[in-house]
């Protein structure tokens, strides 16, 4: 199962989103953004400890992710129509 993490969980206004396809994946990207983008050049035990808890099932996170995933139905929708309409 893919799993997402929200920077922003742990660092107030950072848009930045993690991804991977499992949590070592996220931890392990997640700890290169945390010292590119916020100069932690080691992350502390309670950190991550924050960092695991703030991780989350990609499906969970779904409805604040991209705004396409759920249009997604509706443009199939709105294609059958439109096609039908053609024919
Ligand atoms: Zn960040």
């Amino acid at each position: 199962m893919a799993k997402v993490l929200k920077c922003g969980d742990l660092m107030p206004g950072c848009n930045f989103v993690v991804e991977g396809k499992d949590v070592p994946e996220v931890v392990a990207k997640g700890a290169e953004h945390a010292k590119t983008a916020h100069g932690m050049t080691s992350i502390p035990p309670d950190v991550a400890a924050k960092v695991q808890a703030a991780i989350n099932e990609v499906a969970e996170a779904k409805s604040w992710r991209t705004p396409v995933h759920r249009c997604l139905p509706i443009e199939f929708s709105w294609l059958r129509q439109c096609s039908g309409r053609i024919a």
